[in-house]
């Protein structure tokens, strides 16, 4: 059973109990509509309370159901609504913690609502690529006006219930309780009352008009269309909600519906219900149980006050971490200070942050030149220049001092983790936390697990980077993990395409398009073409089988390291980030070319896209058979919340699934014919292989 049914007098108590946010899945809505059945039967019963159980009265559908025949097995959420609104006897929805989606709309169906304050309400259904489908297009207008109404529904942001009480005129709260632990006894008292009150009052029966009518709905439109860019739902949203108010409520409700069925198949609302499942399952490892005893966490150290250490160091103090930062020389220190400061003073002048707040986590800041002074730290994160012989020292200084329990991170973005683990006494204690740049605002924390890291520290740190806003994601150690990895296959795959005809600006542009923030040549440019320069050196002596372009190496012998000299792929004005097509970056392309003996041809934006996203997709697949990531979804999140892939198409590995991998395979044997490419690039992966054989998806 997920709902109890219990009798108080003569009020029936209907408690959804379904952990952790009480969703609508199947045998809940049975439960329920149980419930409802025994309470109209039972002539002792004039009124019944529905409510939730735990840390919320329901979160709304559960979307693991959604692909499932489960969503729609009766009583799916509209029949359920319905019986609830049939209901001969008074029905009280008790709301308290969280009321979202299905949720509220149930609640919408019910006679009388009463709220305890600091309930969050939404219909967070846009979020997934949706509008809401049980009736809240048509009903949330009726009791709240249209314009908060779509406000709420558009943005699919939550609002706290004593906000929405104050709302003049508003009908969706009868009543407000005094607190959560009064809310169930006001709520059976209020039944009571109302128990011989007829006609039963309905949502549906109440008026939905907006005053400016035609015009209002077209200015919401043309809002809406503007913000949301690649995704259909957001304007879906606002014709549903016109609807409610040109519409009788039964035809409303089934033009919801057919929208809401419409938006299920797109791609769209694929890739984001993908996303929503990924992002949960990125939090877990498959051999690390949930319930693994953490490592408190109440200091943290930082070695190295550069570009990395101070971003890092914010995280913590935002969260409200006390942070000691270690450096060789004071110079260093105030340096990494002042870049703090610069960096939260900028967020006060943007109004993102309130002077006291930033006081309160300056005060939490404090430098040192020695160990001795972090060695009580219960986490110490390094971001010390990336050499393995500077790494050495102070893993072994840290060895020598940290308190035992202590996690020892580092933030390398190449070096083995294994090895640097090797240089304590403790490698259960060390662990990679790569940061991206800049640390402060980029979600994404690549977790290395070292061979020998402790299971009870990946818990914590998976714990911690919740606690600081990060999607973390767990990597075995290779070289790059799983992005940086990636992304090289890709940077060369741009590299070929110059060779064989096109431009940076063409590449980019193409890229762009389908929706990256920005082109591997923009990109190369703000990060610094001397990076990948330094890698293509170490490849030369370890790898020299690895086939580049030579294009970025000529660029960078000409000093063109990108924004920061002023001149990379393309041209930069002193002061300004906007990339100019630049001639001598053409003409050198083009010599290159000629002393290739390629001819150029007109390659198309698709197949540039292609041969970006697939090289992607190719390592992707040999990272997972290695067993560095753990699931497709993973890589999906380090490419959304790290290197900027598009929202709207999932992921690299959701994108090859919805292309279809035969389609993925075909392109890549395609390109592997072709003579100017590197044939063994386009293997396609062994999984990949097997995945088409077999005839299944990554996910
Ligand atoms: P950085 O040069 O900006 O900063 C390094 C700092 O470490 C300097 O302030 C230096 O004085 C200090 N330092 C060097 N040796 C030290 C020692 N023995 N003890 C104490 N302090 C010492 O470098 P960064 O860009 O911040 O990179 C730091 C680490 O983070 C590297 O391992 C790098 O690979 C990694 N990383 C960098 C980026 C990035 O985009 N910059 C992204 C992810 C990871």
């Amino acid at each position: 059973m997920t709902a109890e049914y219990k009798v108080h007098g003569d009020v029936a108590l209907i408690t959804l109990d379904n952990p952790p946010v009480n969703g609508l899945g199947l045998a809940t809505r049975q439960a329920i509509a149980a419930g409802l059945e025994q309470a109209q039967d039972d002539p002792a019963i004039k009124a019944i309370v529905l409510t939730g159980a735990g840390k919320a009265f329901s979160g709304g559908a559960d979307i693991r159901e959604f692909d499932s025949p489960k969503a729609i097995t009766e009583p799916n959420l509209l029949s359920l609504i319905l019986a609830a609104e049939n209901s001969t006897k008074p029905i009280v929805a008790a709301l308290h913690s969280v009321a979202m989606g299905g949720g509220l709309e149930l609640a919408l169906g019910c006679h009388y609502r009463i709220a305890a304050p600091g309930c969050k309400v939404a219909l967070p259904e846009v979020k997934i690529g949706l509008i809401p489908g049980a009736g809240g297009t048509q009903r949330l207008p009726r009791v709240l006006g249209v314009e908060t109404a779509l406000n709420m529904i558009v943005s699919g942001e939550p609002v706290a219930s004593e906000l929405l009480a104050q709302l003049p005129g508003q009908k969706l709260f009868d009543r407000m309780a005094a607190s959560n632990d009064s809310l169930l006894e006001e709520a059976i008292a209020f039944a009571r009352t109302m128990a011989d009150v007829r006609p039963l009052p309905l949502v549906r029966n109440l008026p939905c008009k907006h005053p400016q009518g035609d015009a209002y709905f077209q200015f919401a439109r043309n809002m809406v269309k503007g913000l949301a860019k690649n995704f259909p739902a957001p304007v879906k949203c606002v014709d549903a909600v016109e609807l409610a108010t040109k519409h009788k409520v039964d035809s409303g409700l089934a033009l919801e519906r057919e929208i809401f069925l419409n938006l299920m198949l797109t791609p769209e609302c694929r890739a984001l219900r993908h996303i929503f499942m990924a992002e949960r399952a990125a939090s877990k490892i498959p051999d690390v149980p949930e319930d693994t005893a953490r490592r408190d966490i109440r200091s943290v150290a930082v070695i190295g006050a550069g570009t990395m250490g101070g971003g890092i160091s914010m995280n913590f103090l935002n969260a409200g971490l006390p942070v000691k930062i270690l450096e060789m020389k004071q110079e260093a220190l105030d340096r990494g200070i002042a870049t703090i400061r610069k960096n939260y003073e900028a967020q006060i002048k943007k109004g993102k942050l309130a002077q006291d707040k930033y006081e309160q986590r300056m005060a939490l800041l404090s430098t040192t030149l020695s160990y001795d002074e972090i060695k009580d730290a219960d986490l110490v994160i390094e971001a010390v220049f990336e050499d393995m012989g500077v790494k050495q020292k102070v893993f072994e200084q840290l060895d020598a001092t940290m308190k035992p329990g202590a996690i020892l991170a580092t933030n390398t973005s190449t070096l083995d983790v294994n090895r640097i683990a090797s240089f304590t006494k403790r490698p259960q204690d060390v662990v990679g936390l790569h940061f991206f740049s800049p640390a402060n605002v980029m979600k994404l924390l690549e977790v290395v697990r070292g061979d020998k890291t402790a299971k009870d520290v990946l818990a914590t740190v998976m714990a911690l980077a919740k606690k600081i806003r990060k999607t973390a994601v767990v990597s075995g150690v290779c070289d790059g993990f799983i992005g940086n990895r990636m992304i090289e296959q890709y940077s060369r795959q741009a590299g070929f395409l110059l060779d064989e005809g096109c431009t940076p600006q063409q590449v980019d542009k193409a890229i762009e398009k389908f929706g990256f923030a920005m082109g591997p040549f923009r990109m190369s440019d703000l990060a610094g073409n001397d990076i990948g320069w330094a890698i293509r050196k170490r490849r030369a002596v370890e790898r020299p089988e690895m086939k580049y372009s030579a294009t970025a190496d000529k660029l960078c012998e000409l000093g063109r390291f990108g924004q920061k000299t002023g001149a990379g792929w393309y041209d930069y004005q002193p002061g300004k980030r906007d990339a100019i097509p630049s001639a001598v970056v053409n003409e050198l392309i083009e010599q290159h070319r000629a002393s290739l003996g390629i001819t150029p041809r007109k390659i198309t934006d698709e197949e540039i896209v292609q041969r970006l996203v697939f090289s992607l997709v190719n390592e992707g697949a040999h990272l997972l058979e290695e067993g560095i990531a753990a699931r497709a979804s993973d890589i999906d999140m380090v490419y959304l919340t790290g290197y900027g892939f598009p929202v709207h198409r999932g992921g690299p590995m959701k994108y090859a699934d919805t292309v279809g991998l035969f389609t993925v395979m075909q392109a890549m044997k395609r390109f592997q014919r072709n003579p100017h490419d590197d044939a063994a690039f386009w293997e396609p992966a062994p999984l990949v292989k097997r995945l088409v054989a077999e005839g299944k998806t990554f996910n």
